[in-house]
């Protein structure tokens, strides 16, 4: 008989998991993910796109219903996991039906970060993070609008301009002294700056929110320095964390995620983590391709084979069309490091490598981001750039072609 495996989270990673479970196991494990959503799983990546009306919702879902059947998984989403009994190996669902278990995943992804200030709970306030999310948006974001975004990171960038798409007037405040401080250098940044502004996007720097004020729903965002901007309604992203609640019932092991080892292993015998709620050394991921990378080791190690998770070299694509940006590994330069620099403010292009000990570390691209995928395949290859690197800047089919003829010279 095949052993129960419930997965709780119907969100990428685990439809990453049952993908690869599938392919590598199949019939091994009786598969349930339940999932709160009240939808079949999507591909929370496109929710940008579907704000900026480029994509339509229906378009984002990742497989239709019969996949699932096809495959003997029961899908049994809009129901929440509430608790898990790990000495006799059941979870329970809020309605009280329990789900007895061999292995469990935990893939429970995360939730925003709501500011700690007055004003955070008035209507009008709201998060970017599931389907439900944009559909307020876009409901709020309908007649010209006045819109405060709070955040200038990658989520905060696609929210605006998802919402000035739709006709709202969009500012962004952000706590730093540049946008996406944690993906670009301050050079990149600036030019980022100017590129979000010339699509009539207001961006306010070391601009601390103190409070959303209102009445009855949000009327302003008002700031340390004094200033208030007016407001019909403000998007937070200002950050996420993990979801850990579900994990604290069976008294897991927790640090800002659910701890994990190189197995995807949480402290009880038989229960795994993966995706945005686990921590695996030290590190909590915040975007999908860890998560994917993190499923398919797991799957690996549930269809018994070898396998290890050693942790994800993070490369970041802003999705705000026209404005391309890429970011990967170290892109600020640690001490000892050398940098490349490419830059034609005419084109408004930006380039620039980081070299440690002769290999690629890191990459910061801004305008020309054709070979951003390369750039990371070395730096997660970590092969020896020698013969690559006087074109390497001028990216792959250059630097192939000179380091082709320079080895067979
Ligand atoms: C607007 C937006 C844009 C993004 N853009 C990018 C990008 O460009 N590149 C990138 O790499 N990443 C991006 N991300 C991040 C990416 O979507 C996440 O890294 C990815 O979805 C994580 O997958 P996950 O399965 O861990 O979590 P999720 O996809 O969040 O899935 C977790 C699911 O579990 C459910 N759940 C939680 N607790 C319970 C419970 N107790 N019972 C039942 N169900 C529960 C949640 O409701 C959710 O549906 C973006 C995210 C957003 C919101």
């Amino acid at each position: 008989m095949s052993e129960p495996l419930v997965i709780v989270g119907n969100g990428m990673a685990a439809m990453k998991l049952v993908e690869e479970l599938v392919r590598r196991a199949l019939g091994r494990y009786a598969i349930a993910v339940v999932g709160d959503e009240p939808r079949l799983p999507y591909n929370r990546v496109l929710l940008s796109s579907v704000l900026a009306r480029e994509v339509s919702h229906g378009d984002i879902e990742l497989k239709p219903a019969g996949w699932w059947r096809e495959r003997g998984v029961t899908l049994l989403y809009g129901h929440r996991a509430a608790t898990i009994d790990p000495a006799i190996r059941r979870v329970r669902l809020a309605g009280g039906a329990t789900l007895p278990y061999g292995r469990l995943v935990l893939a429970t992804g995360s939730q925003p970060i709501r500011l700690s200030v007055p004003g955070m709970d008035l209507p009008g306030v709201m998060t970017f993070r599931d389907l439900s999310d944009v559909a307020a948006i876009e409901k709020a974001a309908a007649n010209k609008a006045r819109a405060v975004v709070i955040g200038g990171g990658l989520l905060g960038l696609e929210a605006a301009y998802g919402l000035a798409k739709a006709g709202a007037q969009v500012s962004v405040v952000h706590l730093m002294d540049r946008l996406m401080e944690r993906q670009l250098d301050a050079r990149a940044a600036a030019m980022l700056k100017q590129a979000v502004e010339a699509r009539g996007i207001a961006v306010y720097l070391r601009a601390e929110t103190v409070a959303v004020r209102g009445r009855a729903r949000a009327e302003a965002v008002a700031l340390a320095d004094g200033r208030a901007l007016d407001a019909d309604l403000v998007v937070v992203a200002a950050g996420i964390r993990p979801n850990t609640d579900l994990a604290r019932t069976a008294d897991l092991g927790l640090g800002r995620g659910i701890v994990v080892d190189d197995q995807l292993r949480t402290s009880r015998p038989g229960i795994y983590a993966i995706g945005e709620c686990a921590e695996h050394r030290g590190v909590c991921y915040g975007l999908v391709e860890p998560a994917y990378e993190q499923a398919r080791v797991l799957a690996a190690h549930l269809a018994g084979d070898k396998a290890e998770y050693a942790g994800s070299v993070l490369a970041t694509n802003l999705k705000v069309s026209g404005v391309d940006v890429f970011s990967a590994g170290d892109f600020m330069g640690a001490p000892g490091t050398e940098q490349i620099v490419f830059s034609d403010a005419g084109l408004r292009t930006y380039k620039k490598l980081v070299v440690a000990n002769g290999r690629l570390a890191g990459a910061v691209l801004f305008g020309d981001t054709a070979d951003g995928l390369w750039y990371l395949d070395l730096i997660r290859s970590g092969a020896p750039i020698d013969a690559l690197r006087e074109h390497l800047v001028f990216g792959r089919a250059l630097a192939e072609r000179h380091g082709n003829a320079k080895r067979a010279a």
